[in-house]
């Protein structure tokens, strides 16, 4: 690969275009990937987890000793439809579970509505050596509250900037934000729509709100290209990560999480005791029964 993952699925500069981005894209995919990208990619993400687990445990193991706030957390939007769940299935799920903080952030509480929306935020943030994955986010407050008018107008615009704040403290205090949204087309949310009025086991999925909530789509767009915009930074960047095809969304997000741990790189923590003198204990111990 040329040029990285997170360059090419960066947000581009300057007033957002979602629609010049296509949800059936593949940037990225080398050449290597061949006829069939599908199998390709799908045959790469064990190999991706595999290094996903090997930098995880380092940065557990070095948080183990209290000498290392250091964490990372994924944060993921998307419209209805658009991969949440199946991306946390495949790619969080090559991490190891114990290191994982999952948090999905659903229409808010009364006692969550009764605090600034980023309460709920702060007490959902992954503690020192944990992967967290956010499904949905504070972003919900400048998204859906917005194209539902919940909050005034002055309300919702004044959190871009309090966003930006808490983001910027939350890199500067060691924790890593990957900020990705799935971006898929309108007939492939209608595609997997349909898929699940086709099949009872997943009819449990289904919310017929789904369907009125579609017909507001260009104001969500708008929402998004605004939040995109207005909160994308170098310490905390937006990614738009094509998601109509799932094989391809998830070798992205992959590399977007390996890229980021490569690049904070958490090493084990060196022993604050001596193994030689813990080895002669152990072997000069005499025996212990089992009772
Ligand atoms: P999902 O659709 O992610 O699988 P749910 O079916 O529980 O999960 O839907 C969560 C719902 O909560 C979404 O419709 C989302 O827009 C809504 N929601 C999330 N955050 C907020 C918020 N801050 N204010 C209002 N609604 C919200």
């Amino acid at each position: 690969m040329t040029r990285r993952l997170s360059e090419l699925l960066r947000v581009p500069p300057g007033a957002v275009d979602l629609r010049a981005i296509d949800p059936r894209g593949t940037p990225g995919l080398p050449r290597s990937a061949g006829k069939d990208p599908k199998t390709w990619a799908r045959a790469q993400l064990p190999i991706l987890g595999a290094e996903l687990f090997a930098w995880q445990e380092k940065l557990f193991a070095q948080a183990k000793t209290g000498a290392s706030r250091q964490r990372l957390l994924l944060l993921l939007q998307a419209m209805d439809c658009g991969g949440k769940d199946g991306t946390i299935k495949k790619v969080v799920g090559e991490f190891n579970p114990q290191g994982v903080h999952i948090v999905a952030f659903g229409k808010p509480t009364e006692e969550e509505l009764a605090h600034d929306f980023l309460w709920r935020i702060e007490r959902g943030l992954p503690g020192a050596g944990m992967i967290g994955v956010f499904n949905r986010s504070h972003y919900e407050d400048v998204l859906v509250v917005r194209v539902h008018n919940l909050v005034p107008p002055r309300t919702w615009r004044a959190r871009y900037a309090k966003i930006n704040r808490f983001e910027r403290k939350l890199v500067a205090d060691g924790c890593a934000v990957v900020k990705v949204m799935l971006h898929i087309s309108p007939a492939e949310q209608k595609q997997r729509l349909l898929d699940r009025l086709d099949d009872p086991t997943k009819y449990w999925k289904y919310d017929s709100g789904d369907i009125d909530e579609r017909a507001l789509w260009p104001a969500y767009q708008d929402a998004y290209a605004d939040a995109l915009g207005k909160c994308d930074s170098d310490d905390a960047p937006w990614y738009v990560v094509p998601a109509d095809r799932k094989w391809y969304r998830d070798w992205a997000v992959a590399n977007l999480l390996l890229e980021k741990l490569r690049e904070l790189s958490p090493a084990y923590p060196p022993a604050d005791f001596d193994p030689d003198v813990e080895r002669g204990r152990l072997v000069t111990q005499p025996e212990v029964n089992s009772g």
